[in-house]
C-alpha cells in the first residue's frame, strides 16, 4: 500500500455513527490490572472531534480530553498523517545519535516561548524530575548551596515519582510513601509574606533555598489562578537573589489559557519550565525548557531512552503547527469566555450549591460549595448519565478542560447538560 493511500484510508473518519460491537468486562480487567485507579464504569473506545464513544455505543462529549492532553482532540486528520508519516520513516533510535525530529521541536518551543533550550522526556512527572535535577546542580556550581531547597506550593500537583509526590504540597498523594526525598520545603500559593519569611527559615548553615517551583494556575489543586502581583514580586526576589524561579506548565502550557504558555498571564518568564500534557496531543511526551544561563547539565548527567524520540517529536511539532496553523488560541481564548459566561449564568442558578466559577482560557474550574454534601464526583456522574464527561479537580471544583478545537455548539450543549445535571441533583 502507498503512503497516500494509507493516509487516505487513516484520515477517512471512521467513527461517524459508530455502533460497538464488544461488550467489556470491568470484572476481567481488574483481575490484571492494578486498581491504582478509581474508575468510572464505562470503557472508551472510540474518538473524533471532541466525541467518544464507548462500548456500548453511547456517544459522550469529552470536556476531560485525557485531562488537558487532547488538545486538537481524537483523530484529527493532521495527528493521523503526521503518526502514519514518522511511524513509517523512523520510530526510535536512540538518543546515542542526532533526531531531526527532536531539534525541529526544541525549535518550535524556543521560537514560541522565553526558553534558549530543551530536554525531552515522557510525562510531566519525568519533566519535572528533570527540572529538579538542573535546579540542584545548579544551586550547587552556581549559588554554591550545599543543601539546596526547592520552595513548592500548598495544594500543587507535580506528579506521581518519588520526588515530586515531594514536591506536591498534597499530604494524600504523600501518605504511606515515606520517606520522602529531603530537600523540599512548603509554601501557600499567591503568599510573598510566605516566600519571603520560609527563604529567610531556610537559609542556616548549609541550606538555602535554590528554587521556586510553581503552577502558573493550580490544575489539579482546584483550577487555581496565580496572583499577577505576587508573581511578579518573586521574579523581583528571585532576579536579587539568584534563586531559580521555575514553572510546572504541564497543564496549562501549550495553549490551554489561550495563550501559548501560562506564564503570559503573569507577565513574568520563569528561568525554568516545565511541559507534557497538551504538548504531543496526547502521545506520551514531557519536556523541560531552560534559560541559556542555567543550562548546567553535560553530556551523561541525564537521559531518558525515549526521551525525545523521532516518533513523539514528530508528531508533536505537528500538533505544534497545527495550533498555529488553524489559529486554535484564537478558539481558545472565544470558547473559554463563551464557557466562563454560561458557567457563571449556571453559578447564578444555583447559588445554594456553587461558590465560584474561575480559569483561564479553556482551563475552567465550577467550585461547590464547601457546607453541602453534594461532590464534584457527583455532578460527574450526572454528567456522564447524560453523555458528558468531566472531571473533578479535588473533591469540590469541577473542571471543564474540553479539547482546544471545542465548537461554539459543543460548548452550548456542554453548558446545557450541567444545567440539567446540577438541576437533578437538588
Ligand atoms: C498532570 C500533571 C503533572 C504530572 O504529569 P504526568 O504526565 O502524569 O507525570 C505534573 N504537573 C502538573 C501541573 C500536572 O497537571
Amino acid at each position: 500500500m502507498s503512503i497516500q493511500t494509507f493516509v487516505d484510508q487513516a484520515t477517512t473518519p471512521l467513527n461517524s455513527g459508530y455502533v460497538a460491537s464488544t461488550p467489556f468486562e470491568a470484572d476481567n480487567f481488574n483481575q490484571v490490572v492494578m486498581s491504582t485507579y478509581g474508575r468510572f464504569p464505562i470503557a472508551l473506545e472510540r474518538g473524533e472531534g471532541c466525541r467518544v464513544w464507548d462500548t456500548n455505543g453511547k456517544e459522550y462529549l469529552d470536556f476531560v480530553a485525557g485531562i488537558a492532553t487532547c488538545t486538537l482532540g481524537h483523530a484529527h486528520p493532521a495527528m493521523v498523517e503526521a503518526v502514519t508519516r514518522q511511524i513509517q520513516k523512523l520510530h526510535h533510535v536512540s538518543n546515542l545519535y542526532y533526531i531531526p525530529e527532536q531539534g525541529e521541536l526544541a525549535k518550535w518551543i524556543v521560537q514560541h516561548s522565553c526558553a534558549d533550550k530543551a530536554f525531552f522526556c515522557n510525562s510531566g512527572a519525568e519533566a519535572n524530575e528533570a527540572a529538579i535535577k538542573l535546579a540542584r546542580k545548579y544551586a550547587h556550581t552556581k549559588l554554591n548551596i550545599d543543601y539546596p531547597v526547592i520552595l513548592t506550593a500548598n495544594a500543587s500537583f507535580h506528579g506521581r515519582t518519588l520526588a515530586t509526590i515531594t514536591a506536591t504540597g498534597q499530604p494524600k498523594y504523600q501518605k504511606d510513601f515515606n520517606p520522602l526525598v529531603p530537600g523540599f520545603h512548603y509554601v501557600p500559593y499567591n503568599d510573598i509574606q510566605a516566600i519571603e519569611a520560609a527563604i529567610a527559615e531556610v537559609d542556616q548553615g548549609d541550606s538555602a533555598v535554590g528554587a521556586i517551583l510553581l503552577e502558573p494556575l493550580q490544575g489539579e489543586g482546584g483550577v487555581r489562578p496565580g496572583d499577577v502581583a505576587y508573581f511578579q514580586k518573586l521574579r523581583e526576589i528571585c532576579d536579587q537573589t539568584g534563586i531559580l524561579l521555575i514553572f510546572d506548565e504541564v497543564q496549562v502550557g501549550m495553549g490551554r489559557t489561550g495563550k501559548m504558555w501560562g506564564y503570559e498571564y503573569l507577565g513574568v518568564e520563569p528561568d525554568v519550565f516545565t511541559s507534557a500534557k497538551g504538548l504531543g496531543g496526547g502521545i506520551p511526551i514531557g519536556a523541560m525548557m531552560c534559560k541559556e544561563f542555567c543550562d548546567v547539565f553535560q553530556p551523561g548527567e541525564h537521559a531518558s531512552t525515549f526521551g525525545g524520540n523521532a516518533f513523539v517529536c514528530g508528531v508533536a511539532l505537528t500538533v505544534c503547527q497545527t495550533l498555529e496553523k488553524e489559529n486554535i488560541l484564537e478558539n481558545v481564548q472565544q470558547r473559554g469566555e463563551q464557557l466562563r459566561h454560561g458557567l457563571q449564568a449556571i453559578a447564578k442558578k444555583y447559588p445554594n450549591q456553587i461558590a465560584e466559577v474561575r480559569g483561564w482560557g479553556l482551563i475552567n474550574g465550577m467550585e461547590l460549595k464547601a457546607d453541602i454534601e453534594l461532590t464534584a464526583g457527583d455532578v460527574v456522574k450526572a454528567a456522564m448519565d447524560e453523555g458528558l464527561l468531566l472531571v473533578p479537580a479535588g473533591p469540590k471544583v469541577l473542571r471543564f478542560v474540553p479539547p482546544l478545537i471545542v465548537s461554539a455548539a459543543q460548548i452550548d450543549t456542554a453548558l446545557q447538560i450541567v444545567d440539567s445535571a446540577m438541576a437533578k441533583l437538588l
